[in-house]
Formats: C-alpha cells, sequence, structure tokens
C-alpha cells in the first residue's frame, strides 16, 4: 500500500521559495573585491533569481545543460546557485586556484555551455579562452559599463546585469521535475592525476541540506548570522547557502578577501554568529588577533574541516575567544558532510581538557551517513578506537561514481565509496583521521601518523605551520621529517623538548627542517606530493654526509 502523502519533489528551487516567502526581509549581506559592504535580502534575491532563470530559458538553456561558474563568494554566484539549478540545468562551479590545465580540462569535460565569470578572472579567462571548446558565451558578473573593452576572448561577451534584465520579469512558478535530476556539479580538486567531477542531485543536497543543520549536526537556526568562508566553490561552500535558505538566517557573502584583517572586520562588522573554514583561514585569523590585541564578540561557533584541526585552535577559540569549535569532515563527494563531532549527553560532564581532546576527533556520522573500515584485503576492523585503516563512507548524498568515468575503483557494488583517508573509529562512532593513505608514514613496517605530530607541533606559539613526511631511511625504510614555518626565532631543540612526552618516542622525527612557507592545495590542505618530492632523500643525504665525515 502507498502513503497517501504528497509527492512533491526535493527540489534546490523550494529553498529559495522558502527563504523569499517567510524570511523574505531577513539580510544577505556581500563584500565586493573593492571591499565594500552591500546588503540586500531573501525577497529581493528571490526576484532577481527568478529574472535570472527566465533570462537563461530565453537564450535556449535547457534541462541538463551545464554551466560554469568561476566567481567568489557573492551575491551574483548565489543567484546563480538558484537560477541554473531552478531551470533543471547544472550549476558547476569551478576553483580559479586549480591549474590552468586542469581549469581547460574540467571545462571541457563537463561540456560547460555558459561560463560566468567574476571580473577578477578576466586574466585566468583570457590564457584559456583558446583551449575551451564548448564555451559559447561568457558572461560577466557584472554591469554593461564594466565589461572589459579590450580583451583577447574569443567567445561572446555578455554583461550579467544585461542578461538579467533581458528577461523583464521573473518566472512565474520554478518549474517541477524530477529529485533526481542533477542540479550541481563540482570537481575534486586533484593532487594526482585529472580532477574528477562530482554531480550533486536536488535530492542529494536538499537531503544533506535537511541533515546538516540539525542541532547536532552543525547547529544552524533563524537566529544566526551565518557567513561560509569555504569558497562557494569548494564542494557548494559546505553546503551552507542552501542552508542559510532552508532556515532563514541572515547570510554573509565575503567575497575575495580572507585574510586574517578582511576575516575579522566582516565577522565584526556584520555580527557573525557562525561560520566554517580550513584552518589556515583561522591561523591568519589569530596572527591578526594577536598583532592587533583585538577581541572576536559576536561568534558563537565556528566549523572547522577540510584539514584536521589542531587542538591549540579548539582550545584558543574556546579560552580566548569563547567561541566552540565544531570539528567536521567531509569531501566533494560528499556533499561534503560526513561527520560531525558534537558531544553525547555522557560527555557534557568531562573535564574541560577532555572535552579538549574529544573535540580533536572528526566526530560521528550525522544521521544518513555510514561509515566503516578495513584493512588493506578488505576486511572489516573493529570500532574500538585503536585499529585503524581504509576509511569507507556511505549514504544518500555520497557520490556513487564521477562524470565521464565508466569504472571507478573507489566505488563497491553495495554503495561504499573508498575515501582514501586512513582513520581508526571509537564504540561511541567518533572517528579519528591518521592520515591520507598516500601520506602515511611507514616506519619499520609500523605506521606513523603525520597528521597527529603536525597538530602538536602547530601548537607551539613559535610555530606558524607545520608538515610531517616520511623521508627515505637506510634502516626503517621511513622516517618522519619535520617541516616547519616559524612565526618567531625558535630552536631544533626547543621543538624537539616540545613534543617530548607528547608523541610515542618512536614518532618523534628524525629531523627539522626550516622552510619559508608550506605549498597548498586549492582548497587549503598542505601539498604533501610537492614537500615529498623535493624532501623524500633528506634523512638519506645527511646520514651519508655524516658518515663521509
Ligand atoms: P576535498 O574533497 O577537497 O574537500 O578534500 C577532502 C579531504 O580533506 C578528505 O578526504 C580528508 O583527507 C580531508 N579532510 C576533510 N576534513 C578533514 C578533517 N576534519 N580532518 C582531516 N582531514 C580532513
Amino acid at each position: 500500500m502507498r502513503g497517501l502523502m504528497s509527492n512533491k519533489n526535493l527540489l534546490i528551487s523550494s529553498l529559495i521559495e522558502h527563504s523569499s516567502e517567510y524570511h523574505g526581509s531577513t539580510e544577505i549581506a556581500h563584500r565586493l573585491s573593492n571591499g565594500k559592504i552591500e546588503k540586500t535580502n531573501y525577497a529581493e534575491t528571490n526576484i532577481r533569481t527568478k529574472k535570472l532563470a527566465k533570462s537563461l530559458t530565453n537564450i535556449g538553456v535547457n534541462i541538463g545543460d551545464t554551466l560554469g561558474t568561476i566567481a567568489w563568494s557573492n551575491i551574483r554566484h548565489l543567484e546563480l546557485y538558484y537560477g541554473i539549478s531552478g531551470i533543471g540545468a547544472v550549476c558547476h562551479t569551478i576553483n580559479p586556484r586549480l591549474f590552468k590545465e586542469q581549469l581547460i580540462f574540467i571545462i571541457n569535460d563537463a561540456r560547460d555551455k555558459l561560463l560566468f565569470v567574476d571580473l577578477d578572472f578576466l586574466e585566468l579567462i583570457s590564457d584559456i579562452t583558446n583551449n575551451i571548446n564548448c564555451v559559447e558565451k561568457i558572461i560577466f558578473l557584472c554591469n554593461q559599463e564594466e565589461l572589459p573593452k579590450q580583451h583577447n576572448i574569443k567567445q561572446d561577451l555578455i554583461a550579467y546585469e544585461d542578461l538579467l534584465n533581458q528577461s523583464g520579469t521573473p518566472i512565474d512558478e520554478w518549474p517541477d521535475f524530477d529529485e533526481s535530476t542533477a542540479s550541481s556539479l563540482c570537481y575534486t580538486s586533484g593532487t594526482t592525476g585529472n580532477p574528477k567531477g562530482v554531480l550533486y542531485s536536488h535530492r542529494s543536497t536538499m537531503i544533506h541540506t535537511l541533515a546538516a543543520a540539525n542541532p547536532d549536526a552543525l547547529n544552524i537556526s533563524s537566529t544566526d548570522v551565518i557567513m561560509p568562508i569555504a569558497p562557494m566553490f569548494h564542494a557548494n561552500a559546505w553546503g551552507i547557502p542552501y542552508i542559510a535558505n532552508m532556515v532563514g538566517a541572515k547570510l554573509v557573502l565575503p567575497g575575495r578577501h580572507l585574510d586574517g584583517k578582511s576575516v575579522y572586520d566582516i565577522l565584526h562588522q556584520e555580527k557573525v554568529t557562525f561560520t566554517a573554514a580550513v584552518p589556515t583561514i583561522w591561523l591568519m585569523l589569530f596572527d591578526y588577533l594577536d598583532k592587533t590585541k583585538k577581541k572576536i564578540e559576536f561568534l558563537q561557533r565556528c566549523v572547522i574541516g577540510g584539514s584536521a584541526c589542531p587542538k591549540f585552535m579548539i582550545e584558543e577559540f574556546h579560552k580566548k575567544y569563547n567561541v566552540e569549535v565544531i570539528h567536521a569532515w567531509g569531501m566533494t563527494e560528499t556533499s561534503p558532510l560526513g561527520t560531525v563531532n558534537r558531544p553525547l549527553h555522557k560527555h557534557l560532564s568531562f573535564s574541560q581538557e577532555k572535552k579538549y581532546d574529544l573535540a580533536t576527533k572528526q566526530g560521528r556520522p550525522i544521521y544518513g551517513v555510514k561509515i566503516k573500515i578495513t584493512n588493506d584485503n578488505g576486511d572489516l576492523l573493529p570500532h574500538d578506537g585503536k585499529a585503524f585503516g581504509n576509511l569507507w563512507v556511505k549514504g544518500p548524498w555520497i557520490c556513487s561514481g564521477y562524470l565521464n568515468v565508466s569504472h571507478s575503483d573507489t566505488h563497491d557494488n553495495n554503495g561504499w565509496f573508498l575515501t582514501g583517508d586512513v582513520a581508526s573509529i571509537d564504540e561511541d562512532g567518533f572517528m579519528l583521521i591518521t592520515d591520507r593513505v598516500k601520506d602515511v608514514i611507514k616506519s619499520g613496517g609500523e605506521w606513523i601518523s603525520s597528521i597527529q605530530v603536525e597538530n602538536i607541533a602547530v601548537g607551539h606559539e613559535k610555530i606558524l605551520e607545520a608538515a610531517v613526511i616520511g623521508a627515505k631511511h637506510k634502516k626503517w625504510d621511513e622516517r618522519p621529517l619535520l617541516l616547519v614555518v616559524k612565526g618567531e626565532n625558535i630552536e631544533k631543540s626547543e621543538i624537539f623538548d616540545f613534543l617530548e612526552n607528547k608523541i610515542a618516542k618512536w614518532w618523534m622525527p628524525d629531523d627539522i627542517v626550516f622552510i619559508e612557507k608550506l605549498p597548498h592545495t586549492a582548497t587549503g590542505k598542505i601539498r604533501k606530493v610537492e614537500l615529498k618530492k623535493k624532501y623524500e632523500n633528506y634523512l638519506i643525504n645527511l646520514h651519508t654526509k655524516s658518515d663521509e665525515s
């Protein structure tokens, strides 16, 4: 017997419809590249988005067409999120920090018909225009007067505001279609090989949105002022622009500048209560706050993910600024939320120190997600908080394959996706990531967690950033080598002393190298492949030299 409930499709357009109807006057603040903050609200944004939808239909965009965006987190990008997906086309958010060859590859692979581009990327587009063969028009996110006059772009150029106004009036109703229709597309950052396309659907996005806002997930409500710092080109800004519309919270889009001062200014001016970003953003903010002695006033919760959040960051946010860190784990392939660290009832009576320790874990699966760990033979490993192995994930917003890839080695027949992360899971389901599989250090057959050593090292007040890699070793195959970016002058011996008793003796790095800065990927992770290439023979060379002398 079938239930007698409305079978309404779960469509992304319903989010903006809801926010405009029930939170119409709620503000959206957005910062332009020149630093100016402008304001609009959900009702106005809905009207502009519906105009965009009509114009796109008028110029021949059809359901299933893929339209690319190369833009910061700004209001026009938000309109594109809803305007493109709302008519059944696919909003392909492109990470401008990828290498040019990767950009060319993904635009052609996705077969983007139109590209919507922030003016800041004029040079970038000019460099790749001759190598992209599917794009018919480039729409710059600007007014007619701002449109570049001199350029070498071979595609037709249109100003976004002209396109938007072409239709004159908004569409009457958002179209209805199957909720499994593709809605948006994001390529993985591809540290090795070409990036791979992850194609989200309306259904997956909507269920993710419903699950992610909950108190035991990101805990967002209409009383919040939320600012995703995770860019709109990285896994849909972690789903936050969708959640904002669902709960009707004031939304703040920070735009291009994300250095410590810029982040502080907008947090402060817009009285942001909730934000989300990778750890490097917070290192820059802490540095700014230390130098200026300023205080964070309004922020209550801060989601940290994308890379492991070090314990010192959780402590500093809490002790100095009274901000609660919510440590979360996810991937482009997981929409992105997989696990979130929220305490259980029994943890409420923990000492503060034990609470900090717990918070360094990446958390438990939110409703809808399942996780498991296996050894290299595929055997299940126990959830005892000790055993660690390959992490798999499954659920309605986890990808089941990649765009234009007929066979994926990382998907099995039962819906499990092999993440490439190494983790342990404890009895309560709290997961701890120890490494990416390719970054694991194997010393004498035993694994050393580079992430754990790094996180302790960055807790030293004179260290800005740290990376641990496995360097080749004659006797042990690999030994940890610590690469450090100094904040202040510091001797190696101080760092060794600091690490002592905080890590197992045999995890102690064989040496420390001071470097100017660490290379980062397009999504803010340390580019370990590059470091490994440069430093993998460091210890061998060192020992050879000392043998000779
Ligand atoms: P991306 O698809 O670019 O978002 O990268 C996903 C990868 O980022 C994951 O597979 C992890 O390796 C890493 N990652 C994300 N969140 C965390 C976290 N909280 N701790 C450690 N690594 C993380």
